[in-house]
């Protein structure tokens, strides 16, 4: 992918644990490498489609400038989230920031934290089988789209299903969604678990009836293991109500573990 490079921009902050870091200030360096393409203004001549570096310059000075973080850690995460919501024409930064002056009583010629953040494509199952199904879903998918950091990009067709487990309950209406998001896992996870309590869901019986269930479905190309979380999910090659909205909106998607197109998992559940 194009890149802009920008080197060595100095800024006078207050970020630091102790507490004359935070009065005195001291020097920062920032180091931003910005991924976007740049042929289609390279071929017009048209600075819209690309980023004006000038201004991402003054905007980065402005915000080392304007805030106080403990750790340069912080600096550089909210760095690049400012940088990436603003200017959605970039897909990726690279960003580091380095404390030339750390008091750490060693001389040194610098210390840094170097970070890089992106956006993401997600696919995340809605489901529900109580009250006014539809309803649920579509708030659903509007609350996605309402977080910043999170866009709804398509939506497949709701379609209704036999219940799944063996609890004896009303049918589901599901679907899935494409989106593209800055979020970690673990923070779209708990994004999930923060808008299904919002339409009412208590966890009760597993598999029970439920006004919303929001589950990860893929998460790029990444495969995660943990307590609280598994990606891609554990069981949607085995559920026909995964796969065929998944199938409507993205057949071409590849499963990072089993290595088989989405298409390919629907034909072999069937
Ligand atoms: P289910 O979706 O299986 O009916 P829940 O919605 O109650 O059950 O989810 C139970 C737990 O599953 C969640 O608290 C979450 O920590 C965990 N979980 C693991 N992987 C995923 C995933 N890919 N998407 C959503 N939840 C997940
Ligand atoms: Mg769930």
């Amino acid at each position: 992918m194009d890149k802009i490079n920008i080197k060595g921009l100095i800024c006078f902050g207050n970020h630091g644990v102790l507490k004359e870091e935070q009065v005195l200030g001291q020097k920062f360096v920032i180091n931003a490498t910005l991924y976007l393409d740049t042929q289609a203004a390279a071929m017009s001549g048209n600075l819209e489609k690309t980023v004006n570096y000038a201004e991402i310059c003054q905007r980065v000075k402005s915000f080392v400038e304007g805030n106080t973080f403990e750790l340069i850690e912080t600096l550089a995460e909210k760095i690049a989230r400012d940088l990436l919501r603003t200017y959605t024409i970039l897909k990726k930064v690279d960003i580091e920031v380095q404390k030339p002056w750390a008091p750490i009583g060693l001389p040194l010629d610098t210390v840094s934290v170097e970070i890089t953040r992106e956006r993401h494509t997600v696919y995340i199952a809605l489901g529900s089988n109580m009250g006014d199904k539809k309803a649920y879903l579509d708030s659903a998918v509007a609350k996605l789209n309402a977080l910043e950091d999170f866009k709804v990009i398509t939506v497949s067709d709701y379609i209704e299903t036999e219940p799944y487990g063996g609890v004896k309950q009303d049918n589901f209406l599901n679907g899935v969604l494409e989106g593209e998001t800055l979020m970690s896992p673990m923070e779209l996870l708990d994004a999930l678990h923060e808008i299904e309590s919002l339409e009412g869901r208590t966890r009760t019986i597993h598999w029970g009836p439920r006004t919303l269930d929001l589950d990860i479905i893929f998460y790029d190309d990444m495969a995660i293991d943990s307590k609280d979380l598994t990606v891609p999910h554990k069981e949607m090659h085995l559920r026909d109500f995964v796969l065929t909205p998944m199938n409507q909106i993205a057949p071409w998607f590849r499963h990072p573990v089993l290595n088989k197109t989405v298409e390919n998992l629907l034909d072999e559940l069937k």
